[in-house]
């Protein structure tokens, strides 16, 4: 459970067997901390400093006590028990029936809410019911200050991490029905604050114990058979990271004081009508398939949980449900997640946005610190806006994350119209973008004085530090002709705002027809021999891999093999010349994906999640739909399923998105990219239809496809022109 700034792993209260069952984890979106990363040989450039999302104080625990004797569900005999996720309500609820060794049944049941409403709100209700014997019920309920973060040193979707504590509690309060803790960080100094305070249903004493790392409230109560004694643990969470520590901690009081005068029924109305309004626009049907429909659900509900909507904090790979790749933001959010939110609440895309506004003069720092002697360079991951990457073939040499800030933007402008934004934060990112790919690129003679641009890695990370990555020089053109046309169009139109830009970055007048120049004559890799984009300038000089001698158990290449053996060959991670012909699709013909795609398929692995809902796409687009219904098959079920046996670590939040766009890009062809809104649908044998809302340009649209057709039809906003299935309709 999560709301974009506190998240919950789905942890039992009563504890996870010390992570040897289930991994416990309690989250606040962006809450880092730092630490000096240790190169065996460093050089110059190299990022000085980590940043970890921290396993923060654990407010969830609450331990059962049944005359003397400890419920622990990993011990005891569990008759009966069941854990329900209900995405309407926004709430988890398990019962269980347990038995103890002395014959004595109990029933457990919690409701565990966190607050969309209220960002800094969790609540927890415990029922407790003694079912055959009448006796002693203890509840503990503790904040749990002995938190550490997960370590994996030969995995590195998990990241090295922390070895030992990290948070030192600072304030400990414990006052019966209430306790609190804050607690710092060494390097970042950031302070936590946790509050808590319990309502009782019921007759019990109460008092409360603290040590240097817990406090609890204990509530002991007489119980008849039958009888339910229930607590409600009311929980804020606050950080100080762009507020004073005072201020921080007056924020949790507050909050907590204003929930507990509602109570955990209004939070739960309030909850079920927040999440009324996102299902309205963000409701996915898939007709014929009961798991794949709940599994799109799932998704589509984890995205809502873990985004970030201050403009401060982003959407990390894993959103806020656990810790691999150290909690980071990627290029992931931009290329991925952003469309759905654009296509469903695109005030929520604009804050994605912004947050790349707010890091920008972090940006401007790292390109001066990769000798660009002028423009941005966004960090491969981060959290703050510091470059984090360590590896830097598979980290900083993506310099793509530049052109998908920038295509995201044009695609949020294309479908919003917000020219404030632009006005005030988007000009500002393009230009600073679009001025890092002229600094970067050259004429080069050798290759007919196109624009080229060497020694970076494109999305696929099994092939890493190449001449001009197909992507990487495509959406950099993107990158550098919407910029040019943004800034003529700003001074054209709105001459004050361009001054004001222009003295702000010293912008010199020639600067967007350098751009234009630039993006018109980038140079693309192409062979004619087999008529296929290449992926790069040496890709066609290695060797294939030898897929049919690796042995299945060698998958994902990336912890079996050196990457030197994996960039030697010609072998991908991951969508890359394909997702180019996704994004730009209309620039390229139908015969000419489908040759790509069919040399690019079978030498992708997949090993990245992000992978399968691209193939998908174009997989429906050039009319194979087997393919297509495998890779959405794939990318649906990666977490539900954890098809890739790191679910553990946390939802891959970039799939999750995925197996949207394969619904709304892939079976139903939606493109954007020409301007016009463009359907080309498909219905594949395995399912009934499928059906999906998108806001656009203003208008709330409902797509319908089943055995009998396709229909659009218009919900909100004026007529629309679009293309259906070739056909130009008004709607
Ligand atoms: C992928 C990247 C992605 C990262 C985080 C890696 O495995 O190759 O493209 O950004 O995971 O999801």
């Amino acid at each position: 459970m999560a709301n974009g700034y506190i998240g919950f792993r789905g942890n039992f209260e009563e504890g996870c067997n010390d992570g040897k069952v289930s991994v416990g984890g309690t989250y606040l979106n962006g809450f880092y901390e730092s630490e000096k990363i240790l190169y065996g040989e460093s050089a110059y450039g190299f990022p000085d400093r980590g940043q970890t999302l921290l396993n923060i104080i654990d407010s969830k625990a609450i331990k059962l006590f049944i005359d003397q004797c400890q419920v622990d569900l990993f011990e005891v005999q569990i008759d009966d028990y069941n854990r329900e996720l209900d995405m309407e309500k926004g709430l988890l609820v398990r019962t269980v029936t347990a038995a103890l060794e002395s014959g004595k049944k109990v029933r457990v049941k919690s409701r565990r809410i966190v607050s969309m409403t209220r960002l800094n709100i969790a609540a927890i209700e415990y029922s407790v019911t003694p079912l055959n014997f009448s006796g002693t019920a203890k509840i503990e309920s503790s904040i749990d200050g002995n938190v550490t973060n997960m370590v994996s040193e030969d995995d590195p979707r998990v990241g090295a991490g922390f070895s030992g504590r990290v948070l030192t509690p600072t304030h400990i309060l414990s006052e019966g029905l209430k306790i609190g803790m804050s607690a710092t960080t060494k390097h970042t100094k950031f302070t936590v604050h946790c509050r808590v305070e319990h309502v009782v249903n019921g007759e019990c004493a109460v008092s409360s114990q603290k040590s240097d790392l817990d406090v609890l409230s204990v509530f002991e109560a007489q119980l008849n058979e039958g009888q339910t004694f229930t607590i409600t643990k009311f929980i804020a969470y606050s950080d100080d990271r762009f507020i004073s520590t005072e201020s921080a901690e007056d924020l949790a009081e507050g909050e907590l004081k204003k929930a507990l005068e509602s109570g955990f029924n209004v939070l739960l109305k309030e909850q079920a009508e927040f999440l009324k309004d996102f299902w309205y626009s963000a409701a996915v049907e898939i007709k014929g398939s009961e798991l794949l429909n709940s599994a799109m659900k799932l998704n589509v509900f984890h995205l809502l949980q873990s985004v970030g909507r201050d403009g401060r904090t982003n959407i990390a790979a894993k959103g806020l449900t656990g810790e691999g790749y150290e909690g980071h933001y990627f290029w992931d959010t931009e290329t991925y997640i952003l469309p759905f939110f654009l296509h469903t609440d695109p005030s929520i895309s604009r804050k994605l946005l912004e947050y790349r506004y707010n890091i920008l003069p972090k940006a401007r720092k790292r390109a001066r610190e990769m000798a660009h002697g002028t423009g941005a360079l966004y960090p491969w991951r981060t959290i703050d806006g510091d470059e984090c990457s360590a590896y830097f073939p598979a980290g900083t040499a993506q310099y793509h994350i530049n052109a998908d800030v920038a295509f995201a933007l044009k695609r949020y402008y294309l479908a919003t119209c917000d020219d404030e934004f632009i006005r005030e934060m988007g000009a500002e990112i393009l230009a600073e973008t679009a001025r890092l790919w002229n600094d970067l690129g050259g004429y080069i003679p050798a290759k007919d004085g196109k624009f080229c641009i060497n020694c970076v890695t494109g999305p696929d990370e099994y092939t890493a530090l190449v001449n001009n990555n197909f992507y990487t020089n495509l959406m950099a053109s993107e990158n550098l002709i919407f910029a040019a046309e943004i800034i003529e169009k700003l001074k054209e139109q709105e001459p004050n705002s361009y001054k004001k830009l222009a003295e702000k970055i010293n912008l010199s007048d020639n600067e967007p027809s350098e751009w234009r120049k630039a993006g018109e004559n980038i140079y693309l890799p192409y062979d004619e021999k087999l008529g296929v984009n290449l992926q790069d300038d040496t890709f066609l000089s290695k060797k294939p891999w030898d897929f049919a001698n690796t042995p299945k158990e060698n998958f994902p290449l990336l912890i079996h093999y050196h990457p030197l053996v994996i960039y030697r060959h010609q072998v991908c991670k991951q969508a890359d010349t394909v997702l180019a012909e996704f994004l730009c699709s209309s620039k390229f013909t139908k015969e000419q994906k489908k040759r790509d795609y069919n040399f690019y398929e079978p030498l992708t692995t997949h090993d990245s999640s992000l992978s399968a809902a691209i193939f998908g796409i174009i997989a429906c687009e050039i009319g194979n739909s087997d393919d297509a219904f495998k890779h959405f098959m794939h990318t649906a079920l990666t977490d539900c399923n954890d098809m890739h046996r790191n679910t553990g670590d946390g939802i891959h939040a970039a799939s999750m998105a995925g197996s949207w766009m394969c619904v709304v890009n892939g079976f139903a062809g939606m493109r954007t990219d020409s301007g016009k809104l463009i359907f080309n649908t498909i219905l594949p044998k395995e399912l009934d239809g499928y059906s999906f809302r998108i806001r656009y340009q203003g208008r709330l649209l409902e797509i319908l496809v089943d055995g009998k057709g396709s229909q659009i039809k218009r919900l909100k906003g004026n007529i629309l022109e679009i293309t259906l299935n070739g056909k130009d309709i008004a709607i």
